[in-house]
């Protein structure tokens, strides 16, 4: 068995009495692509809270790569570790050109004058190409980030997180509100990504989920605990999920 990047084990989290994790446990292998998928209020954006440092656990162990112990770290240490959280609604410079957000997310902790106003070395200026290329956002790379359209945005944070070359990848529903053509493009691309980085993709629509778990596992959570794992077509089918997830009631 190879080693995980991510080795979450009896992690359980309690707000106001109520256990959003529940003795989870979780494994995440280098160069995967996980899906997780779940009901509202399944614990999902919790368990991301976690990994990314913004929630500490009550008990358990979070760790990462060669046995950090996340626990340990602050959300700022964690991200410049190497673990990079992508929200739900972007955050993009709405005044700054597409370029300029790539450059700012490039220097990572530089004050944003200094990083605007001394010149990119031209390894930076290619990466930040490469990864505009990358993202389809290239030709626009002058517009403000606010002119562009909202499954632009989303990708354009997605350029921005893989300019701090993370090795985790954490995003939360990273097709919400785009256009079925839009996700499909969003599923190729983390799908290129899986390899180079290790993923965990938190998302509900069936089609992009069916889509990016092609060759991978999926994580069904429910009451904040692992309900069952597997590939697209087992979980799918599998009753419990059909019951709690699908909401289809009891399966004979
Ligand atoms: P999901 O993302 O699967 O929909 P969440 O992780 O957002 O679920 O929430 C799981 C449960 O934990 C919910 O009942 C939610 O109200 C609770 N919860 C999450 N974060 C907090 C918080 N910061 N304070 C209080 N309750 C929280
Ligand atoms: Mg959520």
């Amino acid at each position: 068995m190879p080693h995980p990047i991510l080795n979450v084990e009896d992690v359980s989290k309690t707000y106001d009495g109520f256990k959003a994790i529940s003795n989870l446990n979780f494994y995440l292998y280098e160069g995967e692509l996980r899906t997780v998928i779940g009901p509202n209020g399944a614990g999902k954006s919790t368990f991301f809270d976690l990994i990314s440092g913004r929630a500490k656990p009550d008990t358990g162990t979070l760790r990462f790569g060669d046995n950090t112990d996340l626990t340990r770290l602050n959300e700022y240490e964690i991200s410049r570790l190497g673990i990079g959280r992508k929200f739900q609604t972007p955050s993009v410079f709405v005044e700054h050109t597409v370029w300029n957000n790539m450059v700012l997310s490039l220097a990572g902790s530089r004050g944003v004058f200094a990083s605007l106003f001394q010149k990119l070395d031209s390894t930076g200026r290619d990466r930040i190409d490469e990864l505009l290329k990358l993202v389809r956002l290239h030709d626009k790379r002058y517009w403000k980030s606010g002119q562009l359209a909202h499954g632009e945005k989303q990708w354009l944070e997605i350029a921005m997180l893989l300019a701090m070359q993370p090795r985790v990848l954490l995003l939360d529903e990273p097709a919400a509100g785009m256009t079925d053509e839009e996700t499909h493009r969003t599923g190729e691309l983390l799908l290129s990504l899986a390899g180079k980085h290790s993923l965990i993709v938190i998302e509900h629509d069936m089609a992009f989920v069916r889509q990016i778990a092609r060759d991978g596992t999926v994580t069904v959570l429910h009451q904040g605990s692992v309900l069952c794992e597997g590939h697209f077509d087992e979980v799918q089918s599998n009753p419990k999920v059909r019951q709690v997830y699908l909401g289809r009631g009891k399966t004979t």
